[in-house]
């Protein structure tokens, strides 16, 4: 009775080690997988002392929970090619546009315009645009890939807001007063308001904002600007223009790199498309939001906060 009881428990011991020991050089083995790195030292002492406590339950756990997290990696990985492929395919795009059209001059001075008083300095013109707008894409893309890349280091200082806008409309007068748009401040937000941010980057966003203003504005309207100090931190800045506005189903994409209305596309006007994207990555460098209300042939406002100055 005796030598049967110590032989069943005996084959009972060691069955039972064996199965542990099998099954547990099978979950070392996925947890190698999910590792990928080599064993340090210190996963081998987890393999060999903490793993085999653990409960199948707690095994499942964990690699759920790899599981899950690969998952998200791999969405992640599809959607970033999704927009690096979206992103070549626009950059081509703009970049066939202008040097389709000087190919096309250059071709047409070559094949004998070139001694045709009437139209050759023309097509020079029209080649020398063309350029510009190569340089001006290749400039913003530089500009862009620096705040993406965060680049860019902010100079902040205290400046009076009203002033700046002041000079952007003076730096861009000669196309307003092309189109007969007047800019204006709005009545009652004349009192110098004090922000404290990087100021030439702020010229940058508010020539963007006001040059789309002239861009999209109609012949002999208006462009406004308003200033507000929405507490004792912020200040809320916008552009208003009574031009042809945005439609509803481009709103909420127009930040976005390359993304142009109908509208620009017709190329009459309309530049890289990058230009409300480079305010939006200014803007948000700062801390700070930037948004746009809209209505077709009614007009657009922009806005975007700064911070008020520091005291
Ligand atoms: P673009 O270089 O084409 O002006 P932006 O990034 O500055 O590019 O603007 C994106 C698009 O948003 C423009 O192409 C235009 O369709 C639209 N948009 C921007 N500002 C205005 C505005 N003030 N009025 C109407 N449409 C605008």
């Amino acid at each position: 009775m005796l030598s049967f009881l110590l032989i069943f428990m005996g084959s009972y011991g060691l069955i039972l080690y064996t199965l542990q020991t099998f099954i547990y050089r099978k979950i070392k083995l996925i947890y190698k997988f999910i590792y990928q790195t080599k064993a340090s030292k210190r996963e081998e002492f987890y393999y060999k002392n903490i793993l085999p406590q653990k409960s199948i339950d707690e095994v499942r756990e964990d690699v759920e929970s790899w599981a899950e997290q690969r998952k998200e990696e791999i969405e992640m990985l599809q959607q970033n090619e999704a927009y690096r492929k979206e992103f070549l395919q626009n950059l081509s795009h703009e970049l066939k546009t202008p040097i389709f059209a000087i190919q096309g001059y250059v071709d047409t001075l070559l094949n004998g315009a070139l001694d045709n008083t009437d139209v050759n300095k023309k097509f020079l013109q029209s080649t020398s645009r063309n350029v510009d707008r190569l340089v001006n894409l290749v400039d913003d893309l530089d500009e862009i890939t620096k705040l993406e890349m965060g680049e860019q280091l902010l100079f902040k200082d205290s400046f009076v807001v009203q002033e700046l806008l002041k000079e952007v409309y003076e730096s861009l007068s000669i196309m307003a007063d092309e189109k007969e748009i007047r800019c204006l401040i709005k009545k009652g937000c004349e009192l110098p308001l004090s922000v404290f941010a990087d100021k030439e980057k702020i010229r940058q966003v508010l020539i963007n904002l006001v040059d789309n203003s002239i861009k999209y504005g109609k012949q002999n309207g208006t462009i406004e600007s308003s200033f507000y100090k929405v507490d004792g931190a912020t200040v809320l800045v916008e552009i208003s223009d009574d031009g042809a506005g945005i439609s509803e189903e481009h709103l909420h994409r127009i930040f976005e790199r390359f993304y142009r209305t109908d509208l620009a596309r017709s190329r009459k006007i309309g530049g890289s498309g990058l230009g409300l994207s480079i305010c939006k990555h200014i803007i948000e460098a700062h801390g700070q939001t930037i948004h746009v209300r809209s209505k077709i042939d009614v007009g657009s406002t922009f806005g975007f906060t700064l911070q008020s100055r520091k005291d």
